[in-house]
């Protein structure tokens, strides 16, 4: 009999499968949480004045004055940051770094869908702690073991913003390594970057992409934030040259203009509570978004109707067949919503 040629785990995978990015020109885009918003005109000079001839020459290895404005940010050591390709590439690495081979990673359901792909990849198992019916936190069971946690807050695609008390009660009890990925966080009121920073943290990981609130999808740049010897082993099982040279300039020139960011992240949960209000007075019901999505109900709960008739009229929002009763619409200018408000 002749070998296989692909391993045997990733011959049974299905793979992650992100949302459409359409080619065609006059759409309305609500369907992967993109920003709306350009980015800092910073990012515009950062990119007119990257000097070219320096590409022959490989990136900083470790991201070093990126580490330092994010350490600077969050008021810590630079040894206690990593920097990714995306955050997605963050949470790749924290199953090759914490999790053991015949080990677990855990989560809860529903939650961002990638966490059960990364597990297949890693060739283990991913065990789902369950939410109240209404998607509200619920303390995972005394006995749940895993190597990682992954503990997306706000929750993916639901919104919810979990209650600090509750996660901080959950990290302690909490034998593994808790990653708490808080991709949507400046959208919300609170986060729980203290409990990374907190100085007998042993635990806990946070973290943050640029793709949303500082509207860089584009760039591929998240980082997290912990202990420094997780952090020494992330970048122990990183590629040596995660992050490009082109990448690293634009990303710290947007995280030296937090007031842009902040100034566009306001605008969003503003457009966000009025087409909540807006849809609510509808009939439809929702969870209580502190993302820069809505996750909603229409009043006949055909999720994929909706998905399906606005992608007809060209608006794309997230349809997720395991939960079909409900759409996720990403926020949009304010203009763009009113299409969507229109069309519906
Ligand atoms: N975490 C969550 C919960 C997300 O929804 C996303 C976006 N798909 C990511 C992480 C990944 O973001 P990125 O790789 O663009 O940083």
């Amino acid at each position: 009999m002749k070998k296989t040629l692909i391993a045997s785990h990733v011959a049974a995978m299905e793979g992650y499968v992100p949302g459409e990015q359409p080619k065609c020109r006059d759409i309305v885009k609500l369907n992967t949480n993109e920003n709306p918003y350009p980015p800092s005109p910073a990012v515009a000079r950062a990119l007119a004045g990257f000097d070219y001839a320096s590409l022959r020459r490989y990136p900083d290895p470790m991201g070093t004055a990126l580490r330092t404005r994010i350490a600077e940010i969050h008021g810590c050591r630079p040894e206690c940051v990593f920097v990714g390709n995306g955050s997605d590439e963050v949470l790749a690495l924290a199953t090759r770094a914490f999790v053991e081979d015949g080990g677990a990673v855990g989560c809860f359901d529903p939650t961002y869908s990638l966490y059960p792909v990364l597990s297949e990849i890693r060739h283990v198992a991913c065990l789902r702690a369950p939410l109240n019916d209404d998607f509200s936190w619920r303390m995972p069971p005394a006995d749940f073991m895993a190597d990682l946690f992954f503990l997306t807050n706000p929750n993916a695609p639901t919104g919810i913003q979990y209650p600090k008390a509750s996660v901080a009660a959950f990290c302690a009890s909490f034998e593994g390594v808790v990653l708490i990925d808080e991709a949507y966080a400046d959208f919300a009121d609170d986060n729980c970057m203290d409990l990374a920073t907190a100085p007998g943290n042993r635990n806990v990981i946070v973290s943050r992409t640029l793709s949303k609130s500082f509207s860089l999808a584009g760039i591929r740049t998240g980082y997290c934030v912990g202990p420094a010897d997780l952090i020494d082993a992330m970048d122990k099982v990183k590629d040596s040259y995660n992050l490009d040279a082109v990448t690293q300039a634009v990303a710290l020139a947007a995280l030296n203009d937090l007031d842009w960011m902040r100034a566009n992240a306001g605008k969003i949960r503003a457009t966000r509570e009025r087409v909540a209000a807006e849809l609510a007075a509808r009939g439809w019901t929702m969870t209580r978004s502190s993302t820069n999505f809505i996750f909603a109900r229409p009043p006949d709960g055909d999720g994929r109707r909706v998905f399906e008739s606005l992608r007809a009229k060209n608006i794309f929002v997230r349809f997720f067949t395991a939960l079909p009763d409900y759409v996720r619409i990403s926020i949009g200018t304010d203009a763009e919503m009113d299409k969507l408000l229109a069309a519906l």
